[in-house]
């Protein structure tokens, strides 16, 4: 592979304090320029990226734990990736593929048919961003049912634009003076086996009867369009259903003729050990969103679904001037081709083995720590008051704080502010995964 920065290998290197002088001045100037709404995980202005390292403007390089929010599963800058991309951008930059079609959507939109659960037949439609995505499944779902109401859950997140922010769970900062949100969509209680009480088995029947119950009672199961729901939750802070939920819920969609969507946004493209993560319990959606991994870095998102339900619009109903931009459809085909070729659903269930035992290591060390969840590379730890599972936001804070000062990149999640969630770019090297778990270690042993 090609490992290096530079004449550099993949390996953590500090070189200034955390920001370094170049990274505080740009900063300022970041303050000036860009709207004060943005946030920012790392104060790093960041130069070059190669897999799982980034390099500052200061040349410190840095652990990725994150991958730019779970997007660079196959490393950042992968060589197919560049390769690809290079050749596209000679040819052609852009037509618009609903006014001059060309091949690379074609093929991405026949590998997501092939790749995606279900041997059905099914059809794709590109767009840009995940939130994108999930507002044309809506769309769809909506069309093909003639109902209109949308079911969600609770800790979900799905987007910030106008309808996304309604499906999206979280008031602050997502929703927070944002309204008037959209209307009919539902929200439902989702199973968040840390905070209830149960063993899964109990948790998952008491969710699904609660569910059942609000849809049949308060909505009326004819009206609804779309059950939408993210495999593993990811911002809610990486809940992960209990056993037989996500099946119940699918087959109790299919009893009422109603369009069953997985948001794969983030669980997608082989992060937990499946190519998606729907699979853990062969599940089938109608429906299949998914971005972030994609491309592998450049923006593209699709919805994936049973053929009837994607050919339910009339013709000029759907599209958008960039969906698919052939740039990014190239960066795709790179992308995907390095996921089969690096075999990256087996190199997650390696990552995760190593991360699982690690955080498992840790979670007996310091009880800070009150649960590890996930699967394969997308792991995280929920932090609480010692003894209670009260949550702990100030040590989340500290935990991330010192990772950073120390060129390790850890994102955060949770509807409660206390989760560390680990979406190390899926060709990490075990070296750098160990060091950036030690440095961890430190962190907490720090607190
Ligand atoms: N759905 C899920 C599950 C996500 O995690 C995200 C992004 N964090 C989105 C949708 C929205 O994607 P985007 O930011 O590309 O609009």
């Amino acid at each position: 592979r090609q490992m290096c920065i530079r004449d550099r290998t993949q390996e953590r290197r500090l070189v200034t304090a955390i920001p370094g002088p170049k990274s505080t001045e740009a900063l300022k100037r970041r303050t000036e320029a860009t709207s004060g709404g943005l946030g920012m995980a790392i104060p790093v202005v960041i130069e070059r990226a190669s897999d799982a390292i980034l390099l500052d403007i200061d040349g410190n390089q840095i652990i990725d734990l994150g991958s730019g929010i779970g997007v660079t599963g196959v490393g950042n800058s992968a060589q197919r990736v560049v390769d690809r991309v290079i050749e596209q951008v000679q040819a052609f930059t852009h037509t618009c593929f609903t006014v001059a079609p060309y091949m690379n959507y074609i093929e991405v939109c026949e590998k997501l048919n092939a790749m995606t659960p279900g041997s059905h037949k099914k059809k794709s439609l590109l767009v840009n961003s995940g939130a994108e995505a999930v507002e044309n499944a809506v769309k769809i779902a909506r069309h093909y049912t003639k109902r209109q109401a949308i079911v969600v859950f609770e800790h979900s997140y799905h987007g910030r634009t106008n309808l996304t922010m309604a499906l999206t769970a979280k008031n602050m900062p997502y929703k927070e003076g944002f309204g008037p949100f959209a209307p009919e969509v539902y929200r439902v209680p989702m199973p968040y086996s840390f905070h209830w009480v149960g063993d899964q088995a109990t948790i998952s029947q008491d969710a699904i009867d609660m569910v059942t119950h609000k849809i049949d009672k308060e909505i009326g199961a004819h009206n609804v369009a779309a059950i939408l729901i993210e495999p593993i939750q990811g911002e809610g802070g990486f809940i992960v259903p209990p056993k037989g939920f996500l099946p119940a819920l699918a087959k109790y969609s299919k009893d009422n003729g109603i369009v069953f969507i997985a948001d794969e946004v983030q669980t997608g493209f082989a992060r937990t050990g499946h190519m998606f993560a729907v699979e853990e319990e062969g599940v089938v959606p109608d429906m299949l969103v998914t971005a972030k991994g994609i491309a592998g870095g450049l923006p593209l998102a699709a919805v994936t679904g049973r053929a009837e339900v994607m050919d339910s619009v009339h013709a000029s109903g759907l599209g958008g001037t960039y969906g698919g931009n052939p740039i990014a459809c190239a960066a795709a085909l790179g992308a995907m081709e390095t996921m089969e070729e690096e075999n990256l659903v087996a190199r997650a269930r390696h990552i995760g083995e190593i991360l699982g035992s690690s955080l498992r290591e840790l979670a007996k060390k310091y009880p800070v720590i009150g649960e590890v969840r996930g699967r394969g590379a997308m792991q995280a730890i929920e932090l609480v008051e010692p003894g209670t599972k009260n949550p702990n936001t100030a040590a989340m804070s500290a935990v991330v704080k010192y990772c950073q000062s120390q060129g390790v990149l850890v994102l955060t999640a949770g509807t409660y502010s206390n989760v560390v969630r680990f979406l190390p770019p899926l060709v990490i090297t075990d070296e750098l995964l160990k060091d950036a778990l030690s440095v961890l270690d430190d962190a907490f042993a720090s607190l």
